[in-house]
């Protein structure tokens, strides 16, 4: 079997899906992998890097893609790409057929199974696969190093010859994988932490990092059977405030990563709230893409407002490269190694994990509701 991994193609977009470490232990089960020359490149891995991992390197995009089997990738691929893979061939990545309707079309059209990664169940056989947590966990932890690097103040608590300095007070709100990894990541560098969510689960996780936790019990039946929170209504969500702001006016820096599937994210800090915060404070939004949790983010773009800094950087689990490229490495090896079987990939739809992240295959949008959505009739075209 023949996988290749492509350069990606996003803007700025700094990750890998496979690392030298992965395909040497592909290339070991007699599995060929093949790159896009410079494809590692972002992530400081070389094509000789890849070379003594067993892998060839190749110039040409056409022939990368037209021979490969499986194609492994990251962000979704554009209708261009998708126009060069051979019929019958699978392809694995972070797909959001919604937000990539044409080349979702097009791959079904051209016979590509491809399997979704955000789709995978939050269970723990498919934890080993789970690139959304190992990007959160990515994200979480920038999301702080970004904060502490604009906040005009030290994070730790120093006594010097020159005084005591303060240690900086960090505010997160939503803990799933990312706020948790904030929560952490403040931590080490010496914040006074609090964190918010509506699952009343989180609370034991905060505080088993040392940090102060804030809401929770309020927010009764918040949680939905698969642990994601639910939209809070227009009462639930002013007591939310309400509990928040006068967290919120005390500290220096606000991550927020209060997300809810497939909806806008909360709006968890209005423009008022904005302004009672401390003249050089930092917000990190990290729903950015989903709408943001602070009325005044702008997606993907920095601003100060009300001498408050905000900040939106919709990919930056790709400005940690090196170690997210790793970590999606070996869940996407993980992914590989699930569907393959003696060199061959084998879907099994009488499984969750494949009737979940299979999204398209002979032809088809399998899902009736995806398919509705793509405008798109049994039989893959529109
Ligand atoms: P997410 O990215 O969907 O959401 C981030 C956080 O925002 C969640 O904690 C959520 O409760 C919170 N949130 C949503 N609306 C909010 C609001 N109005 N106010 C405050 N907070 C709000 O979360 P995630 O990181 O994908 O994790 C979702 C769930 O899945 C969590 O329960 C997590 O522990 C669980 N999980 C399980 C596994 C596993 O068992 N394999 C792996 C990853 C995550």
């Amino acid at each position: 079997m023949i996988i290749a991994v492509p350069a990606e193609t996003l803007a700025g977009e700094r990750r890998v899906a496979l690392t030298p470490e992965t395909v040497r232990r592909l290339t070991a089960k007699k599995l060929q992998v093949r790159l896009q020359s410079s494809a590692g490149v972002g992530a400081w891995f070389s094509d000789d890097d890849y070379r003594r991992a067993g892998a060839s390197v190749e110039t040409s995009v056409e022939r990368l893609l037209g021979d490969a089997d499986l194609i492994a990738k990251i962000g979704a691929p554009t209708v261009a790409e998708v126009e060069r893979l051979r019929r019958g061939a699978t392809l694995i990545c972070l797909l959001y057929p919604r937000t990539h309707a044409e080349a979702t079309r097009w791959l079904a059209a051209r016979g590509v199974t491809t399997i979704a990664l955000e789709n995978l169940p939050r269970t723990s056989v498919a934890q080993a696969m789970d690139v959304l947590s190992s990007q959160s966990t990515a994200a979480g932890y920038r999301a702080v190093i970004v904060a502490a690097n604009a906040l005009p103040k030290f994070f730790p608590m120093l006594m010097t010859p020159a005084g005591t300095i303060a240690p900086a007070r960090v505010l997160v709100l939503g803990v799933g994988v990312a706020g948790l990894q904030a929560v952490a990541t403040a931590r080490r560098l010496g914040a006074a932490v609090e964190a918010f969510d509506v699952r009343a689960a989180a609370k034991e996780e905060v505080e088993s990092l040392g940090a102060k936790f804030i809401g929770g019990a309020m927010f009764a039946d918040s949680e939905t059977a698969e642990g994601y929170a639910r939209e809070l209504d227009h009462v639930a969500l002013q007591r939310a405030r309400a509990v928040i702001r006068p967290s919120l006016s005390g500290v220096d820096v606000c991550i927020t990563s209060a997300l809810l599937l497939d909806q806008r994210a909360p709006i968890l800090i209005t423009g008022e709230m904005v302004q009672g915060m401390r003249p050089g404070s930092v917000i990190v939004d990290l729903a950015g893409e989903q709408g943001g949790n602070c009325e005044l983010t702008e997606a993907g773009r920095d601003s100060v407002r009300h001498g408050v800094t905000i900040i939106s950087r919709l990919n930056l689990a790709s400005e940690l490269p090196l170690d997210a490229s790793r970590m999606y490495s070996r869940n996407m090896e993980n992914v590989i190694g699930y569907f393959c079987r003696d060199d061959i990939l084998r879907f099994d739809f009488r499984d969750e994990i494949t009737r979940r992240c299979v999204v398209t295959h002979q032809g088809e949008v399998l899902a009736e509701d995806l398919r509705q959505a793509l405008e798109l009739k049994a039989g893959g075209r529109p």
